[in-house]
């Protein structure tokens, strides 16, 4: 059983009436939805409201994957518990930040780098696979296209990733890494691109497949129980 933590913000679909018609219940809700009907999988949500931001080592201790999407209030997170979320990331939990998580504490820690890029509104997406073994890829065969996206282009400020799974192609002729894999400690993240708040993109099947795919790559295969130190031979 793969145990999954989805962490959402939950802000903005609380704050504005154009997310809440695509969210209703919160991004988390339908990350959740499709998530949960796959039966090796173990669902549940926190939010930035809960006890603990959501990220106690009593939750953490019991997921296998962490999702994250966050936008409005990054900074809200306190230092303790993203230190402690690229903890559990370098003890070997798979880390999967989705859209404009691209800029949460926890993955800049993880990756080190500004993770900036360029964005703009409401252009047409290609999603193109650039990896058909990859097992995150499993299924989609096909271009993926999303009607309207928000366009993040390049320069995207990341380390070089491990894997690009997938590349997006946008209307306004920018293109970007939108699925790229690094491997941090014991621990693998998956980051993905599509997942704006004002479009309903995780409603996509193949959007959903996709993610579906990444818990299952970035679950553990090993755990290390304790962090890590010099060891006498
Ligand atoms: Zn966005």
């Amino acid at each position: 059983m793969i145990r999954v933590t989805i962490w959402n913000e939950f802000i903005e679909e609380r704050l504005f009436d154009d997310v809440q018609k695509v969210y209703p219940d919160g991004i988390h809700k339908c990350l959740e939805a499709f998530l949960s009907l796959n039966k090796d999988m173990q669902v549940r949500c926190v939010t930035l409201d809960d006890p603990e931001q959501g990220l106690s080592d009593e939750i953490l201790g019991q997921t296998d994957v962490l999702l994250w999407w966050g936008h409005h209030d990054h900074d809200a997170v306190t230092e303790e518990n993203a230190e402690r979320v690229k903890r559990y990331v370098l003890n070997g939990m798979g880390f999967i930040p989705l859209h404009s998580a691209h800029y949460c504490k926890p993955i800049k820690k993880l990756l080190g780098t500004s993770m900036c890029l360029r964005w703009k509104h409401g252009e047409r997406e290609k999603l193109i696979c650039v990896n058909p073994s990859h097992p995150i890829a499993d299924g989609i065969t096909e271009p993926i296209v999303l009607e309207q996206e928000e366009m993040y282009g390049e320069y995207f400020d990341i380390p070089k990733p491990d894997e690009i799974v997938f590349l997006g192609w946008f209307s306004n002729e920018e293109v970007f890494r939108s699925g790229c894999t690094f491997l941090r400690g014991w621990g693998k993240i998956f980051y993905f691109q599509p997942g704006h708040e004002e479009y309903p993109i995780y409603y996509h099947p193949q959007i959903q497949r996709i993610i579906t795919n990444a818990v299952r790559w970035a679950a553990p295969v090993n755990r290390r129980t304790s962090d890590y130190d010099n060891e006498e031979a």
